[in-house]
């Protein structure tokens, strides 16, 4: 089995029940769910002129390759409706693979670790305290240890 590592972002439409909807699908297709972090209302970030996110972090147990979980989780975003306009834009349903095992991987249709996990504040409350003794396998540091030392100052509220 390898273990992944999701991280979901929603800011449009009933965002609580869009993150259920996927946990949902994301269970059936890739495999049981492990752990699931708190719910966070976070602010957006990248383009900061939109309505706040709802995020959670997942480990799930997969007997999928990396490029299989992209591709489901991309199936999902679209069969839930993700409209693809605006990068970093708005959307119903986003979801990144974090990690899969200790992967080191860079295509351009999937990075693993994702590239920005370390400089983001609404991926690292989560994950931290779902995981806060994961290790980043190419900078070398843990969660607890990347959000201590990540500059972002984005709101990131347990709800
Ligand atoms: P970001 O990746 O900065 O969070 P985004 O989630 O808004 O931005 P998307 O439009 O959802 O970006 O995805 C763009 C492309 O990123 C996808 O087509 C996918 O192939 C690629 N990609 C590369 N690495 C990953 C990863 N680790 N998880 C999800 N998608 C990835
Ligand atoms: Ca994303
Ligand atoms: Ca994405």
């Amino acid at each position: 089995m390898n273990q992944l590592i999701l991280h979901l972002g929603s800011n449009q439409g009933l965002r609580h029940h869009q993150l259920l909807r996927a946990r949902q699908l994301l269970r059936t297709r890739i495999g049981p769910e492990i752990r699931c972090s708190s719910c966070y209302e976070t602010s957006a970030w990248g383009l900061e002129d939109q309505a706040p996110f709802l995020n959670i972090a997942l480990l799930l147990d997969s007997p999928l390759s990396a490029l299989e979980v992209l591709g489901v989780c991309q199936a999902i975003e679209n069969e839930m409706g993700r409209q693809r306009s605006v990068h970093w834009g708005p959307r119903n349903i986003d979801i990144d693979i974090i990690a899969y095992n200790d992967a080191v991987i860079q295509t351009p249709r999937l990075t693993l670790p994702h590239p920005h996990l370390q400089n983001r504040r609404f991926v690292l409350v989560p994950l931290a305290e779902m995981l806060p003794n994961w290790q980043h396998p190419v900078l070398h540091k843990t969660a607890s240890e990347l959000l201590e030392e990540c500059p972002d100052e984005g709101a990131v509220v347990r709800v």
